[in-house]
């Protein structure tokens, strides 16, 4: 026992002797450091081999460092003063000091808690007027988490503040510029065996420019054009500190382990919290496409991470207590397009699929391997083994690598399932299609057009050798088609007895496509004709969903119905609900829920099945979708919709059925799916949205899953995140492929947690929150009334920028100030509001707006922002300038225009994306060279109306639009319908509903709206 004792004693002993000694060596070497001109590499071998010592030698030493660093030191600067250092010389030392320890250190940045907005006189009264930080001693500049200011502090505070500060701190490299009040820091030691590049004796600094002058409010990258001068910053958007790296030289010649990414990131958080005045700034839409923020994590995590398309989040700075989140006032919850086409996926084939043994989490990029043998999960944080297969590593054929093999080294990988993930034997691709063939169908023509779609694609159906397809069509009866091969010709089999609907010849209504290939293409080539005569007005669908149902109850798979009118037989009969006179109504909107529970109770018993049934409803009149759509909701089905249908009188929507259909029977499709979302310990799911049945708390039954699908889920923080400074979420997709072959597609993201609410607003990815705040709000105009969602949504902007505001005490009263990370937030909302959805005053149909607000539910954010907030382009006048070059084509890249009517000038053409439809407006005076070169019209009057074409004219204006316009197109799964819109034809109504800024009869001006968001703060 005593021996122990002694044992435990010496060893506590010795540690503490070695660490004295570390840290005197430390010191000692740091001080070294301070005379030596190899100073840099020997604070470079100090990180490699004692980062202990770094990280105790106190803030004092380290901060002596860069204060007396040779280089970075001002000649004859005494040791007392902060040394003077203009921004040129500095920043390169800065970089290559960066240079050195970025191999060594994962990068992470963090941001200031805004001294600038907490102490007026900082940023006013310092920076503006020219006196010095240090004069006028304001006491509490601390950043939250760390005792830089401290350091900093300690010194006689008589110089004026350096333009950026370079700090070597305990366990913290960090970057701190003042002008734009940003700090980064590097942190974690890693030992990496990179060897540090060769320095080149710096230049000496230059003497120092006096300092001092307006600089703070310009952005960084403007420092070194007009350092005296007060140059006005004109450009809100520009990312300042990337500009800056770009016009150096030396920068350029830094080598690749810099790779512009430590630079350019040490300003990206940082500037998502710059202030920006919205009632003063207009032109706050940037001029390129918004894209997703990139999580702030270490570039190894950032390589690793899953791509924003397929998963984001809400908040990439993920809080680390619902306390924090309260405050916040922001919504928090993921947006997942789990199943996208992907050109680039690793498959795994494996015998074992290595999961956590307690939560079941795939292995993944973000677990930490202990040793080779064990790896920690990184949601539950159990310790697992490592099996013996994974030891092995396919694909560099190597062994004892496991941290190399595909799935730790992907965050996005596909395995193929073994007999374990099966219930039953993998299902064929089964498909059955049910068509109304009343006299409404036959009036509108759309049989026409799905029976050629059919037949065009009838080779492309996703499926293998046992394929089945199969036919019902129906009016006031039920009509079945015995295609069994063999016969001469398709037989019809009609039942009319609709109250109790049975199977005629259960075994051969769904056939094999292959062996009855003939025999289908007859009864497609035969449909269109076979009612042409028909007087029947009834319509019963519910007595042929039940038909389906039972057909496909076997086997599982997808139903796709065509309905043109309102059910007027049978089971699920339906009656009109709509007032025409209240569809300008600005009060109650009535009838957005189901008036039966029939389409959703069937929905229900198919999802079990593993049958998805979506519906195609191509209405000339109201056919109550809000029950209709029940039936593609609850069973993991889609929607597509076609008001005013007419295969000739209404061309275009004729024209969106085609290519709709193509990408519909073409597209990859997952069948007997289930999708299960999991997250670190401490967060939990609770909301979801979308098309599925949620079979348990986290499990989302999906009879069909297709590329086209978009989720959204909710979360809370359930326990605090103190203990951890990552979290991950994983979505497991759990499918049958049209192969057969069951896989399970897994998706995981890693995200940072934060402590302070700075940093959660530097984290907003703002469409990621819009579109799941659009989610929300359709489930609350359902449950409760359309009202109450837009005050929702109005509230959501007024609480997350008062909550702002009072987290900074500079807030003028009179201005509305967002961080650069929400400025787009107001707008959004705005632009939410007048969604055919969520609109009020403008006579909006039933139907459409319950069809908006499917597609709120079920599209993928990258889909559902354009309709949100299209992007308006000009394109009269097309240059290459900024163009990019895809497979020999240049493709221009004209700016974005904010959607306002005050953007369209008469000379001019534009282009508005709106995601499912482009526009072309063009101008009344537009120039009559490109109205030929273009459109090949020889002048505005000579224009048609209606125009859905771009022709292949041999001019440079005409390659140059239709590149770019094919470029749109290519870049989305369904491809737009175009409109070329003359300013007096009728189209125009539907074009300029989307300029969102603009004021209309009902709604408010975005100006207007900013002002009703200020007046509300300040009550
Ligand atoms: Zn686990």
């Amino acid at each position: 026992m005593l021996c122990l004792l002694l044992r435990v004693l010496c060893t506590l002993v010795f540690h503490i002797l070695r660490c004295l000694l570390a840290i005197h060596m430390g010191k000692y070497l740091l001080h070294r450091a301070l005379q030596s001109s190899h100073s840099l590499k020997i604070i470079h071998f100090l990180v490699k081999t004692q980062p202990s010592t770094i990280r105790r030698s106190g803030d004092r030493v380290l901060w002596d460092i860069v204060l007396h660093h040779g280089q970075l030191r001002a000649p004859s600067q005494p040791k007392t003063t902060l040394p003077k250092i203009t921004l040129d010389p500095w920043l390169q030392q800065a970089a290559r000091l960066m240079q050195i320890l970025h191999p060594v250190l994962e990068s992470k940045t963090f941001s200031f808690s805004r001294p600038a907005q907490r102490h007026p006189r900082f940023h006013q009264g310092v920076f503006q007027q020219g006196h010095s930080l240090l004069q006028t001693r304001q006491p509490n500049l601390r950043p939250r988490r760390h005792s830089l200011q401290n350091a900093y502090c300690r010194k006689p505070l008589t110089a004026p503040l350096p333009p950026a500060v370079l700090l070597l701190c305990p366990t913290a490299l960090m970057l701190w510029k003042v002008g734009a009040i940003q700090v980064t820091r590097w942190t974690r030691f890693l030992s990496t065996s990179s060897p540090a590049p060769a320095l080149s004796v710096p230049q000496a600094a230059k003497p120092a420019k006096p300092f001092g002058y307006g600089y703070p409010i310009l952005q960084p990258g403007y420092q070194n054009v007009g350092l005296s001068s007060g140059v006005q910053t004109s450009n809100p958007a520009y990312s300042g500190f990337q500009q800056f790296a770009q016009q150096y030289p030396g920068m350029n010649q830094l080598s690749s382990s810099l790779s512009g990414l430590s630079l350019q990131h040490s300003s990206q958080q940082p500037e998502s919290l710059r202030p920006v005045n919205l009632t003063q700034d207009r032109n706050i839409l940037p001029v390129t496409p918004v894209l997703a923020p990139v999580p702030n994590l270490s570039s190894d995590l950032r390589k690793l991470n899953c791509n924003p398309d397929s998963f984001r989040c809400t908040l990439t700075n993920i809080p680390q207590t619902q306390a924090l989140l309260n405050k916040a006032k922001l919504p928090l919850g993921l947006l997942l397009h789990p199943f996208r086409d992907l050109t680039q996926l690793p498959v795994i084939t494996s015998s074992t699929i290595v999961r956590c043994r307690s939560c079941r989490t795939y292995i993944n990029p973000f677990v930490s391997f202990i040793d080779q043998r064990r790896w920690k999960c990184n949601l539950c944080y159990r310790v697992n083994d490592v099996p013996e297969e994974f030891m092995y590593n396919p694909l560099t054929r190597s062994y004892g690598e496991p941290h190399k093999r595909p799935e730790v080294q992907n965050s996005t990988v596909e395995f193929i399932a073994s007999s374990d993930y099966m219930l039953r034997p993998p299902q064929p691709a089964v498909y059955l299609f049910v068509l109304d063939v009343s006299h409404n169908a036959l009036e509108a023509g759309y049989l026409t057009i799905v029976c050629q779609s059919l037949l065009e694609n009838l080779d492309k159906l996703p499926g293998d050798s046992r394929t089945r397809i199969g036919f019902i069509t129906f009016d006031s009866t039920v009509h079945f088609y015995n295609l069994q091969e063999g016969l001469s010709q398709p037989q019809m089999l009609i039942v009319s007895d609709i109250d109790d609907i049975f199977l005629p010849t259960p075994d051969s209504l769904l056939v094999n496509l292959h062996e009855s290939k003939e025999l289908i293409k007859d009864l497609l080539n035969a449909l269109p004709n076979m009612f042409t005569y028909t007087r029947e007005t009834h319509s019963a669908l519910g007595p042929a969903l039940q038909a389906a149902f039972k057909l496909m109850s076997p086997t599982g798979g997808r139903v796709s119905v065509f309905q043109t009118q309102l059910p007027s037989l049978g089971a699920g009969l339906l009656q009109s609900r709509e007032d025409p006179n209240q569809r300008s109504s600005t009060k109650v909107v009535q009838h957005l829920g189901p008036a039966t529970d029939f389409y959703k109770k069937l929905a229900l018993d198919c999802s079990g099945q593993q049958t998805a049934v979506d519906l195609f409803l191509l209405s000339s009149q109201y056919s109550d979708l809000a029950s209709l759509a029940c039936m593609s909701k609850y069973s993991a089905g889609c929607i597509y919709y076609y008001p005013s249908f007419h295969h000739t009188h209404n061309p275009s929507q004729a024209e969106k059925l085609q290519k709709d259909l193509k990408r519909y029977l073409t597209r990859k499709i997952g069948f007997e799916a289930v999708m299960r979302i999991r997250c670190t310990k401490g967060l939990s799911i609770h909301t979801f949205h979308g098309n599925f049945f949620v079979r348990s708390t986290d499990l989302l039954s999906l009879a069909n899953i297709n590329p086209d699908a978009g989720f959204a889920v909710q979360m809370s923080i359930e326990e605090n995140l103190t203990d951890t400074s990552l979290v991950c979420f994983q979505t497991a997709l759990l499918y049958t492929s049209s192969k057969g072959e069951r896989r399970i597609r897994v998706h995981t993201l890693c995200l940072p947690v934060v402590s302070s609410l700075a940093d959660v607003y530097a984290g907003v990815d703002v469409q990621a929150a819009i579109c799941l705040l659009a989610n929300m709000a359709v489930d609350r105009s359902i449950s409760s009334s359309l009202s109450d969602a837009r005050d929702a949504l109005v509230n959501a902007v007024v609480d997350s920028l008062s909550a702002y505001s009072q987290t900074s005490s500079t807030s003028q009263q009179s201005a509305l100030i967002a961080p650069t990370s929400l400025k787009l937030f107001p707008l959004y909302v705005l632009a939410l509001l007048k969604q055919k959805a969520f609109r009020t005053g403008t006579s909006t149909r039933l139907d459409d707006r319950v069809f908006a607000m499917c597609q709120m539910k079920c599209q993928p954010l990258v889909h559902l922002m354009k309709i949100i907030h299209p992007n308006l382009y000009r394109i009269d006048k097309l240059t290459d300038e900024g163009a990019i070059h895809i497979n020999d084509r240049i493709v221009p890249q004209p700016p974005l225009q904010k959607l306002s009517a005050e953007k369209l000038t008469r000379e001019g053409a534009f282009l508005m994306d709106a995601g499912s439809i482009i526009y072309i407006w063009i101008g009344k005076s537009c120039e009559n060279n490109f109205l030929k070169d273009v459109l090949g019209y020889p002048n505005y009057a000579s224009l048609p109306q209606k125009l859905t074409h771009l022709p292949e004219l041999d001019t440079l204006s005409s390659e140059r639009t239709r590149s770019f316009l094919s470029w749109l197109r290519d870049n989305r799964p369904l491809c737009p319908v175009l409109h070329v819109v003359k300013d007096e034809s009728p189209a125009k109504t539907d074009f300029f509903q989307h300029l969102v800024e603009d004021r209309t009869e009902a709604a408010f001006s975005y100006y207007e709206f900013l002002l009703h968001v200020q007046q509300q703060i300040c009550k």
